[in-house]
């Protein structure tokens, strides 16, 4: 069905929005749209996207639109002016559509508690149904995806300033719109959860300062929810109890309820351990366990496949856990505990061995902010759940709640370790071509005697990290292979290294009853490194947008990276050249960048 014709809803328009300035006034009076300001309640405020001198559509991710059951569209004007919000200038497209809002959010960035954020250069436009329930041959794709809502949110990223703009500009770069939307639809189709990218559109009249002058661009991104840990960060800054309530209420009946499943993470953990639990849970701490382990599951393939977000703070860490605000992320080209992708990362806080325990910092100031929620028990809850919550009532209750919410959040602490060890050794074993059958009772077994030994051994090695993977399908040559690509391997003490790892893999080998063929759909062929998204980015800016020959390239090879035979027959030695490894040149790998977008 065309874009246009879809039906259009905007749930998150039923929570509260900003009182000061009403639809009808935003929409009639533009420049309140764009005036940064303190919002004192709600959860958003409305904005129009900023008008532009030009729009250049540029591109749609193939994916995203079978996803979003969009036909017949790409070379329409209707469907190339709502994707680059130029739509939004016709009064009448207006009055045919939900109203546009800024989200409210706060947040902790590296540490530190920053007040008031909120989308800052986003426009929310309307949500539309997920059309398409997945085809994906593997399984794994089927489960989770079939956990998530039904509906998808669809916003413009660079669409102008917003209420929540603060000292910046609402511009977002062409160079940073094309690696966000490159890595969205990558991770997407390497089934790592994550916010996804549906179209880019180049504003060639539009400059933004960064470390030069830069050309802006569009990126129409879409999730199941934008919804942040910060959004709660935000409500307890202003002591809003009953928000915090309504907002949880929402996300329980909106996002966490699919097909009348309820919190399926949990319940598939409960299955797994069912007396992990000793106490009767609430809506609310299956809400907030919920957000947990979704958190655990997709931190553990970030770490799996070595992906790093480099900016994790509560803000851009997603209540379904989806990677989101893609910044100086980078795939890890060779494996280092110690790489962080931000060059402004001093600390490392961000970095990849500092990830797991970064993302349950987030998450246990999260569980502060629902302490009052979580402390309460349902008794407790149902006295409090007509209108205003009780002052009264809730300082008699003081101290259980204290003692009841801080046992929720160690249980949290638990679940989450448990959860992401589990989910973190089972991505490494669909990695290995071996059956989740071989894993213990406690993954850790399996984590300490098969992958601190391989990731020990790689750390050593510096061979390509994810491209090992790929070699291990051939174990009968993998040493002959990486031989050739190591001149440090001419070292026998590396060679035994890598002999022992494999040794103890051919012990799992021998017990296994998967085929091993299957791991090819779990190693990508291909990854969209630092020093390719530059490359593609620089010809596309010299060329102002007229040659989309590359851009296109790397569409076909990220977006398919199990699949070769997707990747078209042209450009064949610039495909050669991307798949050449991080280990090849020095001055290629391991890149950093700065959070400027
Ligand atoms: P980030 O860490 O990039 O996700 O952004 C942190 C905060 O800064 C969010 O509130 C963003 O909306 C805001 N922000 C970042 N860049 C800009 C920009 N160029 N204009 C307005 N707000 C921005
Ligand atoms: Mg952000």
């Amino acid at each position: 069905m065309k874009l246009i014709n879809i039906p259009k809803t905007s749930s998150f328009l039923h929570l509260e929005a900003e009182l000061k300035v009403t639809a009808e006034q935003a929409l009639n009076h533009e420049a309140l749209s764009h005036t940064p300001r303190m919002i004192e309640s709600g959860a958003y405020a409305y904005v129009l996207p900023e008008k532009r001198d030009q729009y250049q559509y540029l591109t749609s991710s193939p994916n995203a639109l079978r996803d979003l059951g969009i036909e017949g569209d790409e070379t329409d004007e209707t469907y190339q002016k709502i994707v680059s919000g130029e739509a939004y200038q016709d009064k009448e497209f207006v009055k045919k559509v939900p109203v546009p809002y800024s989200q409210a959010y706060a947040g902790w960035q590296f540490g530190q508690f920053a007040g008031q954020l909120g989308d800052g250069r986003v426009t929310n436009l309307f949500e539309i149904p997920k059309l398409r329930n997945v085809d994906f041959k593997n399984e794994r794709f089927i489960k989770s995806d079939s956990y998530n809502r039904k509906k998808y949110e669809i916003q413009l990223k660079g669409s102008g300033m917003t209420p929540f703009s603060r000292f910046a500009d609402g511009k977002a770069v062409l160079r940073s719109s094309i690696r966000e939307y490159i890595i969205s639809e990558h991770l997407n189709a390497i089934g790592i959860p994550t916010t996804r990218a549906l179209a880019l559109t180049y504003l060639p009249k539009t400059l933004a300062r960064r470390h030069m002058a830069e050309k802006c661009a569009i990126v129409t991104r879409f999730a199941e929810s934008w919804i942040r840990l910060g959004t709660f960060d935000l409500y307890r800054l202003r002591g809003d109890r009953k928000g915090i309530r309504q907002l949880s209420d929402y996300i329980i009946n909106e996002l966490f309820t699919v097909d009348d499943l309820q919190f399926p993470y949990l319940t598939e953990f409960l299955k797994i351990k069912p007396n992990f639990i000793d106490f009767s849970l609430s809506q609310y701490d299956k809400m907030y366990l919920e957000i947990v382990l979704r958190n655990a599951t997709s931190t553990a393939k970030w770490q799996t496949y070595g992906f790093l977000n480099g900016v994790l703070n509560t803000d851009n860490t997603s209540i379904l856990g989806l990677s989101m605000d893609y910044g100086p992320f980078q795939i890890m080209d060779k494996f280092d505990p110690d790489y962080s992708p931000n060059s402004e990362d001093h600390s490392k806080r961000y970095g990849y061995k500092n990830t797991p325990t970064a993302i349950f910092w987030n998450l246990t100031r999260l569980g502060e902010d629902l302490a009052e929620l979580i402390g309460m028990n349902e008794e407790q809850l149902e006295l409090t759940s007509k209108g205003q919550m009780n002052d009264g009532m809730i300082s008699e209750w003081e101290e259980d709640i204290i003692k009841r919410a801080t046992k929720v959040i160690e249980v949290a602490g638990e679940m989450y370790t448990f959860s992401f060890t589990k989910k973190y050794v089972e991505a490494f074993f669909d990695r290995l071509g071996l059956s989740h059958e071989l894993i213990s009772e406690d993954p850790d077994v399996e984590n300490k005697s098969l992958i601190v030994p391989l990731l020990d051994m790689l750390k050593r090695v510096q061979c390509d990290y994810n491209l090992f993977f790929t070699k291990l399908e051939n174990i009968d040559t993998i040493t002959k292979e990486l031989k050739f690509n190591n001149e440090l391997f001419e070292d026998e003490e590396l060679e035994k290294f890598v002999n022992d790892w494999l040794n103890i893999y051919k012990g799992y080998l021998s017990k296994n009853d998967r085929d091993t063929k299957d791991m090819k759909s779990y190693n990508p062929l291909f990854l969209p490194r630092g020093w390719i998204l530059d490359e593609v980015i620089e010809h596309t800016q010299k060329t102002e947008g007229q040659d989309l020959s590359l851009l296109k390239k790397l569409e076909k090879m990220s977006f398919n990276p199990y699949d070769d035979s997707k990747w078209g027959d042209e450009l064949k030695d610039v495909e050669s050249r991307w798949l050449r490894q991080g280990d090849v040149d020095e001055q290629y790998s391991m890149m950093t960048c700065s959070c400027s977008s």
